[in-house]
């Protein structure tokens, strides 16, 4: 299994993984030694796009004169391009939208026996419960909490991929954050596409803090942590419980997209420099500790100059301690690829120079760290020295701790680590001895 773009689609992929080895497939790592191979494609965007296409041709290159007699394309690209997809690369032997996954296991058996298969069921029908097989190291994991976005921001093609909003009973989410708990997961991720509109359908009311407190309540879950909050939706409740609950991450990652109350209008979402800052303030007042992650989008199509001035002073302003910015993707079959586009080079330069912008913040975020006391969960050791992440750091998409340490440690472990120093974005430290290890030592 090849799963390519965001943590919604890996968990997909996760629960593909089970549902083979549940079929008496063997899953491997190794290609080589592999009869099938699932490219579990991403679609959102054109550099998505192009990588998904070289991962499914790298792949059908390789059933020449190879072990490998099957490659099965799953996933946002499938389920958003459908039959021309499966007209653009007749050497795929299986192409399924996100509504077909269950029948992932027939159609690779069918294409091993030389028939093809290209299916689109309902995007409803993707399940969103069942067993997983964890692609990620065994203790952490994201829990999918909803599948769909009803906030259809005009560049933005996923509400048309993936469909309308739809959460998960929150009962079916505890009962797998239990199961992966039994198993050694400690810390939870809870995703989607706008995770702070969680339960609103199901249950009329934001039920995320709830959830949050639930999975918290989970005696093995160390860590909980919250990605991808839609802005309008960050309530004083969510701060509250973020900020009250011991095992919940003073983590906020709120994609805000751009500063320009003009821009995010034509964007079809709301606010403007003056609610980002509100937010931002009252959530660093409230969590002193806060790390605030935040997304932006340069070049779209109505950016004016003035408009690009105002994003590079929040940045400046704002100072967030995580931040991403993409250049605008013109996105066909959404309103905003309708309208008349920036080049290429100028949405692509001012990505640029929004990121450069941002390093100083987040050098300045790590200097700060320095003196303090983090909690580090363990995840690996090279040069002699160990590395992990601490409640600043998603997974996959921030930076990490490295640490000396007299003690030998585990991935998996959480070990108290003092800052002492730091190289670019990374952290420097010194693990601090529990309080009886020192008694030993002094003994
Ligand atoms: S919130 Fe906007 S950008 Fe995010 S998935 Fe939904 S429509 Fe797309």
């Amino acid at each position: 299994m090849i799963s390519l773009g965001c943590s919604k689609n890996q968990v997909d992929a996760e629960r593909m993984l089970a549902a083979l080895a549940a079929e008496g497939f063997e899953i491997s790592s190794d290609p080589t030694e592999c009869d099938a191979v699932v490219v579990n494609t991403c679609g959102f965007i054109e550099d998505a796009k192009k990588e998904s296409i070289n991962a499914i041709l790298e792949c059908c290159e390789a059933k020449n004169g190879g072990r490998l007699r099957c490659v099965a394309v799953t996933g946002c690209l499938a389920e958003r391009y459908r039959e021309e997809l499966v007209k653009e690369i007749p050497e795929a032997d299986v192409v399924l939208g996100i509504g077909s996954n269950d029948q992932l296991a027939a159609a690779i058996r069918k294409a091993l026996g030389g028939q093809k298969t290209a299916a689109f069921g309902e995007k409803e029908a993707l399940s969103l419960e069942g067993e997983r097989i964890l692609a990620n190291p065994p203790y952490y994991a994201y829990i999918k909490v909803a599948e769909g976005c009803d906030n259809r921001c005009s560049y933005c093609a996923i509400p048309m991929i993936r469909g309308s909003f739809r959460s998960r009973p929150m009962e079916n989410i505890l009962e797998e954050a239990r199961t992966l708990a039994s198993r050694g997961v400690t810390e939870i991720n809870l995703v989607a596409q706008d995770t702070t509109r969680y339960g609103l359908d199901l249950y009329g009311e934001y039920k995320l803090p709830a959830l949050i407190r639930a999975v918290a309540a989970i005696p093995q879950v160390h860590w909980v942590r919250v990605l991808y909050c839609y802005p309008d939706r960050v309530t004083d409740e969510l701060i509250e419980t973020i900020a009250e609950e011991p095992k919940a991450m003073h983590y906020f990652d709120i994609p805000v997209q751009h500063a320009s109350g003009k821009v995010l209008h034509e964007m079809n979402r709301s606010g403007d420099l003056e609610t980002i800052k509100a937010l931002c303030e009252k959530i660093r007042a409230r969590i002193p500790d806060v790390v605030l992650r935040t997304t932006l989008i340069a070049g779209f199509p109505t950016e004016t100059e003035e408009d690009f001035e105002e994003l590079c002073r929040m940045v400046e302003e704002l100072k967030f301690d995580r931040l991403g910015c993409f250049a605008y993707s013109q996105e066909e079959d959404t309103p905003a690829g309708e309208m008349e586009q920036l080049p290429e080079e100028v949405r692509q330069r001012r990505a640029e120079i929004v990121m450069e912008l941002q390093m100083s913040a987040a050098f300045e975020f790590a200097d700060r760290c320095v003196g303090r006391t983090l909690e580090v969960l363990v995840e690996g050791a090279e040069e002699g020295r160990y590395y992990g992440r601490s409640y600043m750091d998603a997974p996959d998409i921030d930076t990490r701790v490295y640490f000396e340490s007299d003690l030998a440690h585990e991935p998996g472990d959480y070990v108290d680590v003092l800052i002492t120093d730091t190289y670019e974005y990374d952290l420097i430290g010194i693990a601090e001895q529990k309080e009886e290890t020192k008694n030993e030592s002094a003994e």
